[in-house]
């Protein structure tokens, strides 16, 4: 199974790429992360990536579709895996058309007053990459799963999380009708809690 999730910043791509990764045993590639990772490893696309990150924009489409390529080729994509934040743009997805064979692509759907809010209390374990929210029962500091500090991302502040906002509107929004057209498309309501939605996602997997 070959999936993508799709949707703006904040909707829960991560949230449940991460639990369909753990179900499904297939890996979860998330662009953001490996990005991350490389600007931590001090590497030339690191420091490439920095500066359009900080600011919610994109980072270049030849950087991306590289490291989407490299990724795909590993043995542990063979039995499946989960696209979580790539493609964001048509170039992407026209690239990835290339060298994938994609079943579902999944639209989580969430108003944008709505992620403001999800992302201003987002906190995240720079250790093993699990999503938190301050609002959620139980949220400690000390990631549950591996023992780390959480922590709050750069970018999620209201003033970026808005200019990813409008950066999601005009470059990859026009993926949802690109998808429709290709019959590939599924979208599930985001604004619903974490069970229900991600209850949706399976639903939506075995049709
Ligand atoms: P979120 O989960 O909040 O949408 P991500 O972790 O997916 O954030 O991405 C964080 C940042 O990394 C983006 O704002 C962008 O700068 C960069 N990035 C991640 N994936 C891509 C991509 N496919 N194309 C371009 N930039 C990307
Ligand atoms: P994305 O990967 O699309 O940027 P995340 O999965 O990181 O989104 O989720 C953003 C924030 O919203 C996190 O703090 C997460 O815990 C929270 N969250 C995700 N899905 C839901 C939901 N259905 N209801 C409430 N909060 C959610
Ligand atoms: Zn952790």
């Amino acid at each position: 199974m070959n999936v993508i999730f799709l949707g703006p910043p904040g909707a829960g791509k991560g949230t449940h790429a991460q639990k369909i990764s753990q179900e499904f045993s297939i890996p979860q590639i998330s662009t953001g992360d490996i990005l991350r990772q490389a600007i931590k490893d001090g590497t030339e696309v690191g420091l490439k990536a920095k500066e359009y990150m900080d600011a919610g924009k994109l980072v270049p489409d030849s950087v991306v579709i590289a490291i989407a390529e490299q990724r795909l080729k590993a043995d542990d994509c063979k039995k499946g895996y989960i696209l979580d934040g790539f493609p964001r743009t048509v170039a992407q997805a026209e690239a990835l058309d290339k060298i994938a064979d994609i079943d579902f692509v999944v639209d989580i759907d969430v108003d944008d007053e709505v992620i403001v809010k999800r992302l201003s209390g987002r906190r995240v374990c720079p250790d093993c990459q699990t999503v938190y929210h301050v609002d959620f029962e139980g949220y400690s500091p000390i990631c549950a799963k591996c023992g780390g500090n959480v922590i709050q991302r750069k970018d999620d502040n209201e003033d970026t999380i808005r200019e990813r906002l409008s950066v999601y509107a005009q470059q990859t929004a026009p993926l949802i009708d690109y998808y429709k057209k290709a019959g590939k498309l599924i979208v599930v309501d985001g604004a619903k809690p974490v069970s229900e939605v991600f209850a949706d996602v399976k639903k939506a997997f075995e049709a």
